[in-house]
């Protein structure tokens, strides 16, 4: 069962920094170089900073020269949705939260291989775990979706 995401406004408010809440709900983008996670090689899995949800793993972060964290792969297929963004005059698209909606960034077609897909995250929008915990999407198997 995935983690339950705020359910107000307010509440959002109370738990996010307001650079977080500005990413996550207002499609903001951080600067480069200047989040907690663009230069971070620590283990871990990336969850979502407002419903905690596994997004990523570090074992597919790679160092993109970008200033934000990236990923080749997200977690699951089924962690991370898509969405077309055509907005700042540009055809780009959306990586958002399959769980909550949170915005996270954009995904580009020149990630490394296996994938060549670049999962380009804002630090604002991810927490890392580091408690070694394994994921086990065996688990909890609850037929949604
Ligand atoms: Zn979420």
């Amino acid at each position: 069962m995935n983690p339950r995401p705020p359910a107000t406004d307010d509440e959002y408010r109370e738990r996010l920094t307001p650079e977080q809440y500005h990413v996550t709900r207002e499609k903001g983008t951080e600067r480069a170089f200047s989040g907690a996670y663009w230069d971070c090689k620590d283990e871990g899995t990336y969850r979502c900073v407002c419903c905690d949800a596994p997004l990523f793993s570090s074992d597919t972060k790679f160092d993109s020269g970008t200033g934000w964290p990236s990923f080749y792969a997200a977690l699951d297929s089924d962690a991370v949705v898509t969405e077309s963004d055509r907005s700042h005059g540009m055809v780009r698209t959306e990586a958002m939260c399959a769980n909550c909606g949170a915005h996270l960034g954009h995904v580009f077609p020149d990630g490394p291989r296996p994938t060549g897909t670049r999962f380009c995250m804002n630090s604002a929008s991810l927490r890392l775990d580091a408690s070694g915990e394994v994921i086990d999407e065996d688990e909890d198997q609850d037929g949604a979706g």
